[in-house]
This record gives C-alpha cells, sequence and structure tokens, in this order.
C-alpha cells in the first residue's frame, strides 16, 4: 500500500490531522502552542481511556454465538429461546471474580459465566458462574465477603487470614469453598468449565403453569483442571492464558460448545422439598431432579474490539423475557437490583444503548429518555398514559408478571425451614461421595496450602472446625497438613 492509498489519520470528529509525530511548536526547540488540538485532544482522550474496571468479575473474556434449543421444552416455558429448532444469538463472557484487570486468569476463584440472548422479545441475561452454589445466602452479606476477598485497608494487600475469617464465621460458605478449594476451583481453560445458573428461576409454560429450574450448561470439551502448581506456574508465564485460548480455539475453528440441561421442579414441590430450592448454596441433587436436556450453546466469533463488545457489555439478571421470571432466591432478589445499578455507574446511564447491549432483535419502545451520551430518544410523546398513540403495556400477549404467594411477618431470620437445611452437608457429601481418593488428596493439599499463607490464631483453630464439620476426616487431615501434628479432636 503506498502512502496515498492509507486511510488519513483525523481527529474524533473527523477533521484531518496534519502529523502523527510532531507537536506545533514555536521554532524546532520552543514550546507547545495551545493551538494544537490535535495534541491536545489525543492527550485528553488517552487520559480518559478506562471506565471503572468491574468491581468483581473484573478481568475476563469472552466471545460471540449462539444457543440452539434441539429439545421441546414447550411444557416447561414459553420463553421464545427454548422453543425446538429456534437459534438465538449470544454474546458470553467469562471471568475471575476478586482479581482486577490484569490478575491472572489461573486464580484459584469461582469463574463467571455471564450470557447475554438476543431475542424478539427483548434481551435475556443469564449471570451465572463456573460453580452451582455460591458463598452467602443473603445479598446483605456480598459487600462484606467481596471485601474479604479483596484487599486490605491498610497495606492493599490480599490477606489469606482475613478470607478465612469471613468464611469461618459464615459457616454456609462451606459448600462453595469445598468445590473452589476442590480442582475446578482453577479450570484449565474456560472452554473446560461448565456453567451453571446458580440461582432456581420461575419457568412459565403457554398455559400459565410454573415451574422452577436450575440451568447446567455442561462443556462438551470436557471438565479439566490445572493443579495449583499449574496454575501458580501458568500465572507468572502467561497471566492472560484463558483469553488467549479462547480465542485462539476459535480463530483456528475449534468452537466450544456447552449442551444446556435443566433442572425441573414443579411448583408445588417447593414449600416441602427437603432443602430449600431458593438457597444459593444448595443443589438440588440429581437423584431427585434429573438433568434434562434443552440444546446447544456455541461460540462462534471473536470480539473484534474488546472494549466494545467485552469490557462494556452489561449482563444483567434483571434482563427476563416473558416465560421465565425469578424466584424468592434472595442472592438472586438482590443482584436484580445490583447488576443494572453498577452499569449505570461503570459504563453509564445509557449504556443499553451501546451496540452490545442493545436488543438486535426488538424494538425499544420505553418512556425512558435523556441522560448522558444518550443518541436515540423514544420520540413523542414521551408519557404514559397518553392519547397519541404512544406504546401501550400488552399483557394480553406477555401474561401477568411471574408471582408465588407470600404471607407472613416482617421479620430477619435465618432460612432453616427445610427439613435437611443446614450448612455443612451437602459440601460433606461432595467430599464423601463425589471426590475420589486423589481429588480428595488434592483439596487437602489446596486448602492447607492457602492456609499456610498467612492464616493466624484465632481464625486457624476455626479453619479446622470448620473443615471437621464438613467431613470429621478432612478436617483431621486438613490440620495435620498445616501444622503437621495428628488433629486434636473436637466438635
Ligand atoms: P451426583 O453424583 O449426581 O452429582 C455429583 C456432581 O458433582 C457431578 O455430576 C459433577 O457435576 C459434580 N462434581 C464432580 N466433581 C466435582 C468437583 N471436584 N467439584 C465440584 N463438583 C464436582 O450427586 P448429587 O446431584 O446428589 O450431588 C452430590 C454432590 O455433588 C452435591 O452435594 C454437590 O456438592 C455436588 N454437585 C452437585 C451438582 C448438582 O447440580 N446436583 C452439581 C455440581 C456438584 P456436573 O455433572 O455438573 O459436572
Amino acid at each position: 500500500m503506498t502512502d496515498d492509498e492509507r486511510p488519513h489519520t483525523t481527529f474524533d470528529s473527523g477533521q484531518p490531522a496534519t502529523s502523527d509525530e510532531y507537536s506545533l511548536t514555536i521554532g524546532p526547540s520552543g514550546p507547545i502552542l495551545l493551538q494544537d488540538a490535535y495534541v491536545i485532544q489525543k492527550m485528553q482522550a488517552f487520559n480518559r481511556e478506562r471506565v471503572p474496571e468491574r468491581v468483581v468479575h473484573a478481568k475476563g473474556g469472552g466471545a460471540h454465538g449462539y444457543f440452539e434449543a434441539t429439545e421441546d421444552l414447550s411444557q416447561f416455558t414459553k420463553a421464545v429461546i427454548f422453543q425446538k429448532g429456534k437459534r438465538t444469538e449470544s454474546v458470553a463472557r467469562f471471568s475471575t471474580v476478586a482479581g482486577e484487570l490484569g490478575s491472572p486468569d489461573t486464580a484459584r476463584d469461582p469463574r463467571g459465566f455471564a450470557l447475554k440472548f438476543y431475542t424478539e422479545h427483548g434481551n435475556y441475561d443469564m449471570v451465572g458462574n463456573n460453580t452451582p452454589v455460591f458463598f452467602i445466602r443473603d445479598p446483605s452479606k456480598f459487600s462484606d465477603f467481596i471485601h474479604s476477598q479483596k484487599r486490605r485497608a491498610d497495606n492493599h494487600l490480599r490477606d489469606n487470614n482475613m478470607q478465612w475469617d469471613f468464611w469461618t464465621l459464615s459457616p454456609e460458605s462451606a459448600h462453595q469453598v469445598t468445590i473452589l478449594m476442590g480442582d475446578r476451583g482453577i479450570p484449565r481453560s474456560w472452554r473446560h468449565m461448565n456453567g451453571y445458573s446458580s440461582h432456581t428461576y420461575m419457568w412459565i409454560n403457554a398455559g400459565g403453569e410454573r415451574f422452577w429450574v436450575k440451568y447446567h450448561f455442561k462443556t462438551d470439551q470436557g471438565v479439566e483442571f490445572l493443579t495449583q502448581g499449574e496454575g501458580t506456574a501458568i500465572a507468572g508465564e502467561n497471566p492472560d492464558a484463558h483469553i488467549h485460548d479462547l480465542w485462539a480455539s476459535i480463530k483456528k475453528g475449534d468452537l466450544p460448545t456447552w449442551t444446556l440441561n435443566v433442572q425441573i421442579m414443579p411448583f408445588e414441590d417447593a414449600a416441602n422439598y427437603r432443602f430449600n430450592p431458593f438457597d444459593v448454596t444448595k443443589v438440588l441433587p440429581h437423584g431427585d431432579y434429573p438433568l434434562i436436556k434443552v440444546g446447544r450453546y456455541v461460540l462462534d466469533r471473536n470480539p473484534e474490539d474488546y472494549f466494545a463488545e467485552i469490557e462494556q457489555a452489561t449482563f444483567e439478571p434483571s434482563n427476563f423475557i416473558p416465560g421465565i421470571g425469578p424466584s424468592p432466591d434472595r442472592m438472586l432478589l438482590g443482584r436484580l437490583f445490583s447488576y443494572h445499578d453498577t452499569h449505570l455507574h461503570r459504563v453509564g446511564t445509557n449504556a443499553q444503548q451501546l451496540p452490545v447491549n442493545y436488543p438486535k432483535h426488538a424494538k425499544v419502545n420505553s418512556y425512558n429518555k435523556d441522560g448522558a451520551m444518550r443518541y436515540r430518544n423514544p420520540g413523542d410523546p414521551v408519557y404514559a398514559p397518553n392519547s397519541f398513540g404512544g406504546p401501550a403495556a400488552a399483557p394480553q400477549l406477555f401474561g401477568e408478571d411471574p408471582a408465588w404467594e407470600v404471607t407472613g411477618e416482617i421479620v430477619r431470620a435465618a432460612q432453616a425451614l427445610h427439613r435437611e437445611d443446614d450448612d455443612f452437608g451437602q459440601a460433606g457429601t461432595m467430599v464423601r461421595e463425589v471426590l475420589d481418593d486423589s481429588a480428595r488428596d488434592r483439596l487437602v493439599s489446596n486448602i492447607a496450602g492457602h492456609v499456610k499463607q498467612g492464616v493466624e490464631e484465632p481464625v486457624l483453630s476455626r479453619v479446622f472446625d470448620y473443615w471437621r464439620h464438613v467431613d470429621h476426616k478432612l478436617g483431621d487431615r486438613v490440620e495435620e497438613a498445616v501444622i503437621g501434628r495428628a488433629a486434636a479432636k473436637i466438635v
């Protein structure tokens, strides 16, 4: 390409720039002139390049793809995306939770598994993780939990003592911490992990019948993990290993896929089920509610502009479409508020107008208007109700809001209303019945390795008690691995 054929550098407002290399100066060694608006605007743009990173899930990557419903689940939901044969465009973002934007992809941490589906009824988002449970069950503790994972106020260092202090004082964390410290705490890549809705949601069919549902996106690449040693080594060599792996495999046509399965609980089962199905620290055992296949999720296109398509993508669990709704899961209800709110702060009041967030297949007829960076208003009339033919809600098309019946006094109370609700039972089942001997050995080694990095009394003794409550033998082994002597008996 000759110099004449190259595109010409311009201002952001399109005027031609005269130099890519030299500021306008008085004489070759004199000061820069304020009239060099090109250089000034270049510096100003650079100074404003960053939007605030996500408080959680800052480090991540993603790609575009689609979901194809291969099975007929219309008996459970009328959601357009889940009607057999339907293919829906999507964007996915995977992430670690606690680390900042430049932190290593191979840290021991849950992984975010966030999906946006562009349906003709508007965008549907599922903001899940690679684990089916979470550390806490009440959103009032979320900021405390995250603060314990992030940096200290005094020396700006992360602190394992702080993490175990929070976990051991919050025994509902045991199930998630068991998974975190096990093999799935460091996936080999984002392609080699499952995604779970974690929360229970409501599905509603065309006849108005309601069901409770949990989503399981099972990786077709197989679940694979990194040992702590491998994860630590890769963190030093290539902190962006998972971004690179996803990008490179899509680039060479090795497209990652997941099979979506759901567990369906009849609406009436919830009240008397042995576990609280709306407690996100619990799974629904497969034996009680087997997986039902729904379809296939495929990633087939890399972003061309990471910042525009992934960093500024705003996934919001409050983005439901007809046929899908929330459940009484308290963590979910907290997230319905919090995600949209954080995007208003992080990306901006009109983040939903950016191309990656804008519904591709539904028309926006909202009565919201103006605000920073808005480039498209709905037009007049700007209020409802109106007598000028403006948009009107159509419950006859979409049905009522998803709902469930509630009675009771206003209280602040623990949730142990179901006969097997406790903090340690399901974690213990996993340790004893799901893990094999070598996975249990790695679990002990991962816990001990983490605890040895800075956990002190009185937290240390509580750590051993915590694991004995999960499984007595496991607790003994952890104590022995940490302080090198046969465990004292407790409980
Ligand atoms: P199952 O034997 O049917 O399921 C056990 C599941 O454990 C597997 O299907 C697999 O989930 C998952 N698993 C295997 N290894 C690990 C690991 N290292 N870390 C995390 N998960 C792992 O039994 P139940 O359904 O009765 O559940 C028993 C226990 O298994 C639960 O208490 C829970 O701790 C764990 N579990 C259950 C899940 C569920 O949704 N029922 C999901 C994940 C874990 P997958 O098939 O999704 O890969």
